[in-house]
């Protein structure tokens, strides 16, 4: 219960704080709308938090996490078995909030990466019945040639594949007609992001020279 009980008391700090004076003027905005400016789409490890990692504030980022940061293509109609939590998200922040970035956050040490690159995961393999079909959006990232597996350690092509996950999830980003639009109006941007756990290094994939760089 600790784990729990931490929660409580952390929600305790928080909304002493949230009611107080310096939050006044922030409240009589934030309570009729929100207005953010940013939509991340971020992993759901516990690691990679976007608003700790970029000491955002309430309001500031639309969030949508799952696992592997993953955004699907954009899919005309689709029937009624068919979910799509992420395109609605999309959809929301582009129609109606008018976002000025979006941002796609990978980082290292991805558990979803880590089951494409895992030869003994099936589509039988129990415990990924909801997560192998997802990961099969951005597949296509664990392929690699030969002389690539043999040339290359598990771990770089691990990297590799995390990375080049954000590059399809980017693509399928583009593929939303009103993404598009909003980018040939100039009016949104797009970013690839690339966070390493255990340096702490932020990296953003720069499109004219097609590699991601560090930001320092
Ligand atoms: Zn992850």
């Amino acid at each position: 219960m600790a784990a729990y009980d931490q929660l409580i008391s952390g929600y305790r700090e928080f909304r002493a704080n949230y009611l107080g004076d310096d939050n006044k003027e922030w409240l009589k905005v934030a309570g009729k709308r929100q207005d953010p400016k940013v939509m991340m789409v971020a992993c759901s490890d516990s690691r990679v938090h976007p608003a700790i990692l970029t000491r955002s504030a309430l309001g500031e980022l639309f969030m949508i996490r799952n696992v592997a940061n993953v955004v699907p293509p954009f899919e005309e109609g689709g029937d009624d078995s068919t979910y799509h939590g992420t395109s609605a998200a999309v959809e929301y922040a582009i129609n109606h909030l008018h976002v000025e970035h979006i941002i796609i956050m990978g980082h290292s040490g991805c558990g979803g990466i880590g089951s494409l690159m895992d030869n003994s995961i099936t589509d039988e393999t129990q415990g990924y019945s909801f997560i192998r079909p997802w990961m099969k959006i951005v597949e296509e990232a664990a392929s690699f040639t030969d002389l690539e597996k043999v040339s290359m350690s598990k771990a770089s092509r691990t990297c590799v594949c995390e990375k080049r996950a954000i590059l399809i999830s980017l693509n399928n980003l583009a593929s939303f007609p009103w993404v598009k639009k909003a980018i040939q109006k100039g009016e949104l941007q797009m970013h690839g992001w690339y966070f390493d756990i255990k340096s702490g290094n932020l990296s953003e994939y720069n499109m004219k020279v097609g590699e991601f760089e560090e930001i320092t």
